[in-house]
């Protein structure tokens, strides 16, 4: 594993200002579970780590009346156990809580989970597993080693928060030295497994995510081989307005969260399932078969559609049977 130096910042201010002066040679750490994993696989080699966990601003749900604001540095576990964030949607509580495990989630937080790195089982290993398999796309090679292709990376972007958040319309706040902006959250991320995040851009630091919509239903589902430990092969969530107007979010099974909407009056499965196949680039990426990831997509939304129609119940858990 490279050294790094390490600073833990005391302020947004001073973490903004250490990453302006060091841009493009460094990393920001939250709970640091995905970077330090990154680092010790040798993925990762920023030669300094600035890190937020200090900044005391950027924790903790904040809920108004119609608004809801959760700190970027607000923990998975927090997330998941926080009346607040439950009584506005127990959706995220519930995605927050299929999230790693138990351990992990104690230290994971909000921002980095939106922010993980994409995962693909043919670069997601050891050095010593990569020198054996070849170099890729993503790791100074010059071709997919799933594809065969010169031209596109196919890694899958695995945040489990992100499908749940997206479904429910929430905007994140980004701030770097000058400004302070927000976008949809959906607008953080690009279709590109090189290059998967757009924002928080650079040298910006994602402060919070912002909620001000309750959907009527909600339904969310996650595939992957065990309850715990493993990261999602597939994670389908979906929300439901009262005037019947649907946004469905897919994760795990293609470079960025794939959204599929549909106004009132427009909603129906057919097209939304049509939507789905067309979006979600699916390639043989995973721990799990691609013809059986691909036909859980469709199985998943056949499932939610059903849940938010009108006789709607709540959750379940995919699992390989
Ligand atoms: C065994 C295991 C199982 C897992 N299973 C799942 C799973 O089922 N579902 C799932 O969604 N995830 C899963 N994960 C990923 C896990 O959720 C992430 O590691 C975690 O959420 C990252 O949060 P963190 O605070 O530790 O981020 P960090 O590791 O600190 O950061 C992650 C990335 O985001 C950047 N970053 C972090 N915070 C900010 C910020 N505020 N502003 C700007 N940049 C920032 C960092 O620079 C880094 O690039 C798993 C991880 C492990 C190790
Ligand atoms: S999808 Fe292809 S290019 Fe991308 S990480 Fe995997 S093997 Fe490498």
């Amino acid at each position: 594993m490279a050294e790094a130096a390490y600073v833990v910042a005391g302020s947004l201010e001073e973490a903004l200002a250490l990453a302006e002066t060091h841009s493009g040679h460094y990393a920001f750490a939250a709970g640091g579970t995905d970077l330090q994993l990154r680092r010790q696989q040798e993925l990762e080699a920023a030669p300094l780590i600035i890190d937020l966990s200090g900044i005391g601003d950027l924790g903790g749900v904040r809920a108004g009346r119609h608004r809801l604001e959760i700190g970027a540095l607000t923990t998975l576990a927090e997330l998941a156990t926080s009346a607040a964030v439950r009584r506005w949607c127990p959706m995220i509580a519930e995605a927050a809580a299929s999230i790693g495990t138990p351990v992990l989630r104690m230290t994971a937080t909000a921002g980095g989970n939106l922010l993980v790195a994409n995962r693909c089982t043919w670069y997601n290993q050891s050095a010593a597993w990569r020198g054996a398999a070849g170099t890729c796309l993503r790791n100074s090679g010059d071709t997919c080693l799933v594809t065969g292709g010169c031209g596109q990376c196919y890694s899958r972007a695995v945040s489990d928060l992100a499908p749940a958040l997206i479904a429910l319309q929430a905007r994140v706040v980004l701030r770097d030295a000058h400004a302070t902006r927000e976008a949809a959250l959906e607008d953080l991320y690009l279709a590109d497994g090189l290059h998967p995040q757009a924002q928080p851009g650079k040298d910006a630091i994602l402060t919070a995510l912002r909620l001000a919509h309750r959907p009527e239903r909600w339904c969310y589902r996650k595939l992957r081989r065990r309850d715990s430990v493993d990261y999602t092969s597939l994670t389908v969530a979906g929300a439901r307005d009262a005037d019947g107007g649907v946004r469905v979010c897919i994760g795990g099974v293609s470079m960025s969260p794939i959204l599929v909407s549909a106004g009132p009056g427009d909603a129906n499965l057919p097209a939304l399932t049509a939507e789905a196949r067309r979006k979600c680039k699916t390639v043989d990426n995973d721990l799990l078969p691609l013809s059986y990831r691909r036909n859980m997509i469709d199985v998943f939304l056949e499932e939610l559609w059903r849940e938010l129609g009108e006789n709607g119940h709540e959750r379940r858990t995919g699992r390989v049977p």
